[in-house]
């Protein structure tokens, strides 16, 4: 046990992490563009919040939060989402002061006790994106195209936007009444958990993924029959900026998906490529939150979308990223009585930005050979008891294998000319 990571938690070892670098710099590089601000808040929060904020009938809150007492018996959570935490940190920090619509995104772990599968995990990353203080459709659409930006600039295809509208406070208890009411006779078909969704929210049923609940979803009656005139125009025109942007979506009037401050437009990107955990990330507006959290009444849309999914989906399509160039120069001695001089070496090259190796394990000259060759170091300086006298390195060109002596206070002028020539060459 002890030297293994905790169920469904996971390390992204080095020979996966150039897959994150260029993930995590895609989105603030495309965020930024949409005229998105950073926003890191804390990895926990008081429980109310995420009772309050994602609602007391949602899976989340119900069975999958990581939830512990502080030493005064405070209730905290680990953070299961974003949504409500960007959310408090508005209110908190009264941010619509400087600018009535708030723009954020955020990038970290997110922490839910579920049973892990392929795709899904305990500890997971998601970015999400909030946009705070419109109750326009467009800004809708700016966030659906935002999030489908990112993935078109990593290159993911076979990608699907699924679009559902799940009302307003206006129509919404109108369709729950309707949902009832088609539910009622067939509750003895229903799984226990939908038993008691039917008494608490029966939306919630629509989103349960058992076969038996399914088969009964399916036939429905269809949210749009019963969306109320501001809901109906809002996705009407959402619609409309959605085609002008050019983005395909297909309506699904069954996505639910699994927060309960979603109103009007909910949404899901899924991949072709993942199996039952389809979906690489999902949104919606949810214009009661900031008021359910103790501000006042504001219109606001987000997205969220799972990391691990998307880099799942990059290696399954094989997407090129680009990868750290290792090491460029390794430094080696004959005898440890060079040690201080080689540190001083290693050190200039490294203040000058070229990536540099020495040996740290008393290792034979022979076997620091290998070492650089291993690392697939372009140069090797060797410095011995010759070049020692002579205030020289040696430095070898490990692809063409020749060498020449120079002085030790060249060393940089001469290895800098050497990476200009490659950079160059390459160019
Ligand atoms: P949600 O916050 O539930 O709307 O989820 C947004 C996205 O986060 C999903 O579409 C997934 O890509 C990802 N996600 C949610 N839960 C998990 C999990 N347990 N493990 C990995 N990714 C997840």
């Amino acid at each position: 046990m002890l030297a293994k990571a905790p169920k469904g938690t996971s390390d992204i070892l080095p020979s996966r992490i150039d897959y994150w670098y260029y993930l995590e710099n895609i989105i603030k590089e495309v965020l930024q563009n949409y005229g998105y601000q950073e926003i890191r808040t804390p990895a926990f929060e008081y429980t109310e919040l995420f009772v309050r904020g994602i609602g007391a009938t949602t899976d989340i809150v119900n069975k999958e939060m990581f939830t512990f007492q502080d030493r005064k018996g405070r209730s905290l959570t680990l953070r299961p989402e974003g949504t409500a935490p960007v959310v408090r940190a508005y209110i908190e920090h009264n941010l619509k002061r400087e600018n009535p619509l708030v723009k954020l995104f955020y990038l970290g772990s997110m922490f839910r006790c579920e049973k892990p599968q392929a795709g899904r995990y305990r500890q997971f990353n998601q970015f999400g994106l909030e946009a705070i203080g419109s109750p326009l459709p467009i800004i809708d659409a700016e966030i659906i195209s935002a999030s489908l930006a990112i993935y078109q600039k990593i290159g993911l295809t076979d990608l699907s936007l699924m679009l559902n509208s799940v009302g307003c406070r206006e129509c919404r208890p109108k369709y729950l009444a309707v949902l009832r009411e088609y539910f009622l006779d067939k509750r003895d078909s229903l799984c226990p958990d939908c038993l008691l969704r039917y008494e608490k929210n029966p939306l919630r049923i629509l989103d349960c993924k058992k076969e038996q609940c399914q088969k009964i979803v399916k036939k429905c009656p269809s949210i749009f029959d019963y969306l109320c005139e501001d809901c109906a125009t809002h996705f009407l025109k959402l619609r409309q900026y959605l085609d002008t942007l050019g983005i395909v979506y297909q309506i699904n009037p069954l996505l639910v998906r699994g927060l309960d401050y979603y109103t009007k437009t909910a949404f899901e990107i899924i991949s072709g490529e993942l199996g039952a955990q389809n979906a690489v990330g999902g949104g919606g507006r949810y214009d009661y939150l900031v008021e359910e959290l103790g501000g006042n009444y504001t219109p606001a849309v987000g997205f969220a979308a799972g990391m691990e999914r998307i880099i799942e989906t990059m290696i399954k399509q094989s997407i090129k990223i680009p990868v750290w160039e290792g090491i460029k120069v390794f430094v080696a001695t004959t005898d440890a009585s060079y040690f201080v001089t080689a540190l001083e070496i290693v050190n200039q090259i490294r203040e000058k930005g070229i990536a540099a190796e020495i040996d740290f394990l008393g290792k034979s000259l022979k076997a620091q050979m290998r070492l650089a060759n291993k690392l697939k170091a372009s140069y090797v300086l060797i410095l011995g008891q010759e070049e020692w006298q002579e205030k020289k390195v040696t430095i070898k060109d490990m692809v063409n294998s020749s060498q020449e002596k120079i002085l030790i206070t060249e060393i940089l002028a001469y290895l800098q000319s050497l990476f200009l020539k490659k950079e160059s060459g390459k160019s």
